[in-house]
């Protein structure tokens, strides 16, 4: 029995509130507050008279923390779940400390202003600490990390697949398959076709902010940085074929090699067609990719929200994408003193998940480590205090619940390594 805010009604909320109440035994009620009321309107009617889950809706602007509270304190839930954007993590965080809830979300903290003059200070002062450009990171969330202990209370981030489900398949090859991890490629293949020349599977600006980001891995204790797409290999994915593939940097690598010290390397790839690559370069070219505010007829208006807004929507891609993702991570290390390879990964098909929940493979293999991450927190099976990572629990329980509802593991002992 228990009550869940979830604040966003986007594309990855859409999934994970669908599975939550595919679980009604645990996820009893269930308020969908977002900044559109209309859209959690209309997905709690959708979803109402097939669970037992019973539903309410709210508005709310969780930029505004006071909002915020004033709404943990009506519903009195017993967990948040964020999956709104990333710019809202830390005022959620802030609201769940002050009511005494717990927290999680899907992706890490970045700010909406990277030209902010007061965020920038912080963040030209933590690139050259930490060897790494991107504008997310986990600094800004880990600094809650006394303030969630001292409350007693649990802040579980990143759980989607990437970050989410990869960094627990870290934690089960460390558990069952390898006594030492030396490299980890953690590799995102999307063999899915949607039929347009260019659009993005996930909120266009924040995907598009961490592609273009320059690319880094951790090798040997420090980052190396690399231009945005200048590292690129070849891979045969099961069920999905030859694919071309960049080294991205990635939020769940600065975990990874903060929990797993022995790891001389962690890198991440993710596959991208000619044509996204194409477009995406033009696009920065001409300016569309920036963040800062300019002028237009007397109007300020920010160029990457002004392309999300021309760019389709990523929930309506549901029904034209056809294909199937790949994504698992791939070890090297010892067993009992042995060399020893391992791979595991999910396959997930973008029709089948339509089918299911009216939404594409990327939101669906995001929303369901969600409802699963809070399942493992509503169920008691994750309870350590303070701010945490997926890799930090025990993987066992949580790749169960994953087998169960729909994203089920491949294992493979003998992979063909990344060059
Ligand atoms: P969408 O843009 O589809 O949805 C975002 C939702 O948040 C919308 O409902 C939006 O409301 C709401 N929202 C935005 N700003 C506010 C605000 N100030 N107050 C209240 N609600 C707000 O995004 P996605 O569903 O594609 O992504 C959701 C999250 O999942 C993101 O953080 C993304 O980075 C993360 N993600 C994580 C992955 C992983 O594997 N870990 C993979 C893919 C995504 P409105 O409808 O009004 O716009």
């Amino acid at each position: 029995m228990s009550r869940v805010l979830v604040i966003g009604c986007g594309g990855v909320a859409t999934v994970a509130i669908s599975k939550c109440c595919q679980v009604d035994s645990v996820f009893t009620e269930l308020c969908i507050a977002s900044r559109t009321k209309e859209k959690c309107d209309a997905l709690a009617a959708k979803l109402a008279p097939n669970t037992k889950t019973k539903i309410t809706t709210a508005q709310v602007d969780a930029d505004d923390v006071n909002q915020l509270i004033d709404l943990i304190h009506s519903y009195q839930p017993d967990l948040v779940m964020n999956i709104a954007l990333p710019y809202q993590d830390l005022t959620i965080m802030d609201a769940c400390l002050a009511c005494g809830v717990n927290y999680m979300d899907t992706a890490n903290y970045e700010p909406e202003d990277t030209e902010d003059p007061k965020w920038r200070a912080i963040y030209e002062k933590r690139c050259e600490e930490k060897g790494f450009s991107a504008y997310f990171d986990y600094s800004w969330q880990w600094a809650y990390r006394k303030k969630f202990e001292d409350a007693g209370l649990i802040a579980l981030l990143g759980c989607g697949f990437d970050p989410g489900v990869t960094q627990a398949y870290c934690a089960y090859a460390k558990k069952h398959e390898l006594d030492i991890i030396d490299t980890i490629d953690i590799l995102d293949c999307n063999g899915g076709d949607h039929g347009y020349a260019f659009a993005t599977n996930f909120n266009p600006e924040i995907n598009l902010r961490e592609v273009s980001a320059p690319g880094s891995y951790w090798e040997d204790g420090h980052w190396v940085e690399i231009p945005a797409m200048s590292i690129k290999r070849e891979y045969n994915f099961d069920q999905v074929g030859q694919k071309d593939m960049y080294l991205l940097h990635h939020e769940e690598i600065e975990s990874i090699a903060e929990n797993f010290p022995e790891v001389q390397r962690i890198r991440f790839f993710m596959t991208f067609g000619q044509s996204y690559l194409d477009h995406m370069r033009c696009l920065e070219d001409v300016g569309m990719l920036s963040t800062a505010p300019i002028l237009y007829e007397g109007k300020e208006i920010v160029p990457i929200q002004f392309l999300k807004a021309l760019l389709p929507d990523p929930a309506s891609l549901g029904p034209r994408t056809k294909g199937k993702t790949n994504i698992g991570c791939i070890f090297t290390g010892k067993k009992d003193g042995q060399d020893k390879t391992y791979y595991i990964y999910n396959v997930c098909d973008h029709q089948e998940c339509y089918a299911e929940v009216g939404s594409q493979a990327i939101s669906y293999t995001t929303g369901v480590p969600a409802m699963c991450g809070a399942l493992m927190l509503l169920t008691g099976k994750w309870t350590t205090v303070g701010v945490h990572t997926v890799e930090e629990f025990d993987p066992d329980p949580f790749l169960e619940a994953l087998d169960q509802y729909g994203l089920p593991k491949t294992e493979s002992h003998n992979p063909v390594l990344v060059g």
